[in-house]
């Protein structure tokens, strides 16, 4: 694991640790700008220093993930759908501002959810990018290992629970690992389009997107058939260390 990758997995941990106590939370340092291969840039938070929601490079080339997903569709994902929910939610954030400068909130409902859409999106799109490897190293180990064979039973019942829960999301959302921070266990959430059926305290650690556009071009209609690929390239290495972020943070 590259050092930019390492503080990039790091950050966003953080960043989802903040999120369960209430808040973005911002990163103090720097990522820096790393292209070892003329491509793999990253930047490690939702937030630049302004306080913008700013799209996050990928870690790795738009080639890296074939063929369990294709180039096409990684461009698209990233520079066009996760984009869009970047976009979406500052412009969200930006109405609400000012909305308490006029002191007018007659469109208070219609931004709030559109920030909870917007905002979710986003964040689970960057956690996305980062829980997928070229390089997969396994199952997960060490302490989330742990946490899994206690919660769980062990990796294999996770992994049909988690699998299932996936493929059985109704119409776009996602299937997530995730450690509460207020129960101070790890459960499976199977969450509707970005923001709905979470609980709270729910510190996502490990997310598989299934709206159609992550998967459609290739894999059209077989969505089991993209889980069951995708299962092969998730980096348990950066749900440990999200793990271990969001267990310092429990509350
Ligand atoms: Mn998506």
């Amino acid at each position: 694991m590259t050092e930019l990758r390492r503080d990039f997995l790091k950050a966003t941990a953080l960043t989802t640790a903040g999120l369960a106590l209430g808040g973005f939370m911002t990163a103090s340092a720097t990522a820096p700008d790393e292209r070892p291969d003329g491509h793999l840039t990253a930047v490690g938070r939702l937030t630049d220093a302004d306080g913008q929601y700013v799209l996050p490079l990928l870690p790795y080339d738009y080639k890296a993930l074939e063929p369990v997903i294709d180039e096409a569709t990684v461009r698209l994902h990233h520079d066009v759908h996760h984009k869009a929910y970047v976009d979406g939610a500052n412009k969200a954030r930006q109405e609400l501002a000012a909305a308490r400068a006029a002191g007018d909130f007659a469109l208070v409902k219609h931004w709030s959810r559109e920030l909870a859409f917007h905002g979710s999106g986003h964040v689970l799109h960057t956690l996305y990018w980062t829980n997928l490897t070229p390089k997969p190293g396994g199952e997960p180990k060490g302490d989330l290992g742990k946490a899994i064979a206690d919660d769980f039973g062990d990796f294999t019942k996770l992994r049909a629970h988690l699998i299932r829960a996936t493929v059985a999301v109704e119409a776009s959302g996602w299937g997530i690992l995730a450690y509460n921070v207020l129960e101070r266990r790890l459960m499976v959430l199977q969450v509707e389009k970005h923001q709905d059926l979470t609980v709270w305290g729910a510190v996502p650690l490990l997310v598989i997107d299934v709206w159609e556009h992550a998967y459609y071009l290739k894999y059209q209609s077989k969505r089991a058939d993209y889980v069951a690929a995708i299962w092969d390239i998730l980096d348990w290495k950066a749900a440990e260390m999200r793990f271990a972020a969001a267990r310092s943070a429990a509350v």
